[in-house]
């Protein structure tokens, strides 16, 4: 089952994108069911799930933290955390700064349809921001990320994945030598086809590869 989605949607997407499994409502087991269908990258929303899947995956897993993160948390996880998904505070860049032994790949969470439910930060706070990371060196920052509206309009969809396109376009050229905007994470189950006709270059799948909760 998990296999037969996996192939599925990895031979969709081809290499066009790093196909990351999300496995934030499944078992540890079902993650190394995964693993063994071959998934490599997996994606975590919560210090303790991302902990297990750690611990139950073997070495060359990669978990991707991909929720929210408190500043308080990254210690915690710092060891095991080579992406993040999430970052649009300075006070998680500045633990990681603090705990970490090795660079963290990030990327800036943009709220970009505006929706009060969802974290980041907008599109206008980026350049700023941005500037702020500069003197963190552990923080590299690799690429932009975004959540669609959970919604059936295809065209708001589009809409919101253009417009992370374009801001990363309006990034490219930064002075910085820990940032590069190259990186554009974005599509779920829903919406992951809509993403990389928007280039897409990392989506992160649950449901559907996983099998709904
Ligand atoms: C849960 C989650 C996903 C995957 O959601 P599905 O709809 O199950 O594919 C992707 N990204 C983030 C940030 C998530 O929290």
């Amino acid at each position: 089952m998990i296999k037969d989605n996996y192939t599925r949607i990895k031979e969709k997407i081809g290499d066009a994108a790093t196909l990351i499994a999300v496995t934030k409502y499944h078992t540890a087991e079902q993650a190394v069911e995964a693993y063994e269908a071959g998934v490599r990258h997996f994606g975590e929303n919560r210090p303790e799930g991302f902990l297990e899947k750690k611990k139950a995956l073997p070495e060359d897993a990669i978990v991707h933290f991909i929720g929210t993160l408190q500043s308080r948390k990254v210690k915690q996880i710092i060891d095991d955390m080579h992406y993040l998904h999430s970052l649009d505070r300075e006070s998680v860049a500045k633990k990681i700064e603090q705990y970490s032994e090795h660079t963290v790949k990030c990327f800036i969470q943009v709220n970009v349809s505006g929706e009060d439910s969802k974290h980041g930060l907008t599109p206008e706070e980026v350049p700023e921001f941005l500037e702020r990371l500069s003197k963190y060196k552990k923080v590299e920052v690799i690429g932009l990320m975004t959540m669609a509206p959970n919604t059936d309009d295809r065209s708001l969809i589009s809409d919101v994945f253009r417009k992370l396109s374009e801001l990363k376009d309006e990034l490219a050229e930064n002075n910085h030598d820990n940032i590069q905007i190259k990186e554009l994470s974005m599509g779920m189950s829903n919406d992951y086809d809509v993403a990389l006709e928007y280039g897409a270059t990392f989506v992160r799948v649950g449901s559907k590869i996983m099998g709904s909760r």
